[in-house]
């Protein structure tokens, strides 16, 4: 084997780790799973346990897969709004500041009745494009992007002279509340406070504007014709402003990267790492997400990069919604395809990562900064007496415990595609 020959996957149940769950006799969603491929892993690999950014911390999926891709996010994190509208292909340039937004019902009071209009699946197209019409000389001299992504969920980004990202959500986070006015942020520096003014006086102007489009908008005419709650407003929160991050390949010593990932953020903190992000039909980011069609895509391109990452959403669902039953079933979409993996790739030269990005437990139904088991198995890996995977038997593993940036480092070492620290 040459150096230029090693290869790597990481697999990534999305929050996948979690806490004891009494209801399942104290045992974890992944130990109550039936996991036979990630069993194998663990018991023909190394097992470790790992915290993203740091022992205790809770991380979003895009600083944990900023960490896991090698780009520390205490350092480069700049907010989630620049990835999110570069997931949903809006593009960004230095002093752009962007902003993930709710399309989101609010009644005759200007009360919040619903944060993500009932889940709205079609015509977003249709009320962005309005919103765009509305804001087609700006703002205050500012340029105002906005695109519609998944369901509720959409984009904005505003490009002009003078602008700041340190600035509050619009979205209250809550329903029967008004939405929030935009204002500086209470870590705003001091110097930054005139264009953190200006900033959140331009997005309470968008988002007026934008309340005024919709309300009597012929998409939102018909769903209230049909007892749906109308997409009357826009909710922007999620501040950032573009990151420039060295690409993924130079950071990693010519390791020629893809993602398949189910989420617009961590899609868009691949365009940001320059990696190539692929589309897998059947992918959903949902429950009936098409994990194996996930694995087929990751086997295609292992065959073409020497490094594949691929997340699937599903297990955060069912975490979220503290529903152990839904996240087990999740889980087990991601050992099928793990067994696929296995039977698939030439592991002589590929080295193979299964984890997750974080945890999200039933028993809490948010992040937390508990560790979240990791196996490697293949190439270079050397085995340890964990025989399963899950919480408590990754903390005997071999490999100890990791942060997620080590991650990579210890996969391309496994591969021999990392050179020596000295002489
Ligand atoms: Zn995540």
């Amino acid at each position: 084997m040459t150096h230029s020959e090693g290869k790597i996957v990481m697999v990534l149940g999305d929050g996948m780790g979690g806490r004891d769950v009494p209801s399942l006799g104290g045992r974890t969603t992944i130990e109550a799973a039936h996991t036979p491929a990630l069993d194998t892993v663990a018991r023909l690999g190394a097992s470790a346990l790992m915290y993203l950014a740091r022992p205790g911390q809770p991380v979003g999926s895009d600083t944990a897969h900023m960490a896991l891709l090698g780009y520390d996010p205490f350092q480069y994190y700049r907010g989630r709004g620049p990835f999110e509208a570069a997931g949903v292909g809006l593009s960004m340039q230095p002093g752009d500041v962007a902003f993930r937004c709710n399309f989101a019902t609010v009644d005759e009071k200007d009360l919040i009745t619903d944060r993500r209009a009932g889940r709205i699946k079609s015509g977003t197209d249709q009320l962005a494009a309005a919103i765009m019409e509305a804001c087609r000389e700006g703002i205050e001299g500012v340029q105002v992007f906005f695109k519609e992504s998944v369901e509720h969920r959409a984009a904005l980004v505003l490009r002009g002279e003078g602008l700041d990202y340190h600035v509050t959500d619009v979205d209250p986070h809550e329903e029967n509340v008004p939405w929030a006015q935009c204002q500086p942020a209470l870590n705003c520096p001091p110097e930054a406070l005139p264009r953190a003014e200006r900033t959140a006086r331009i997005v309470n102007e968008f988002v007026v504007r934008a309340h005024e489009v919709l309300e009597n908008h012929p998409v939102n005419v018909s769903r209230k014709a049909e007892g749906q709650p109308p997409a009357n407003a826009v909710l922007p929160r999620g501040a950032g402003e573009a990151v420039e991050l060295a690409p993924f390949s130079s950071r990693h010593d010519g390791l020629r990267g893809a993602m398949i990932v189910e989420v617009d953020l961590v899609r868009g903190l691949g365009y940001y790492a320059a990696l190539d992000v692929l589309d897998v039909e059947g992918a959903t980011g949902g429950r009936d997400t098409d994990e194996m069609a996930i694995a087929r895509a990751v086997a295609e391109a292992w065959k073409n990069y020497d490094f594949v990452l691929c997340n699937i959403k599903a297990p955060d669902l069912g975490g979220h919604d503290h529903d152990p039953h839904q996240k087990i079933q999740a889980v087990e979409k991601v050992d099928r395809a793990v067994a696929y993996l296995l039977d698939t790739l030439d592991f002589s030269h590929t080295a193979l990562m299964i984890g997750a990005d974080h945890c999200t437990p039933v028993t809490v139904g948010d992040h937390t900064g508990d560790a979240v088991p990791v196996a490697f198995y293949g190439c270079g890996v050397r085995t340890d007496l964990v025989d399963t995977y899950g919480e408590r038997a990754a903390a005997a593993g071999g490999v100890g415990q990791i942060s997620g940036g080590d991650a990579l480092v210890l996969l391309r070492n496994f591969v021999g595609r990392i050179s020596k620290f000295g002489a």
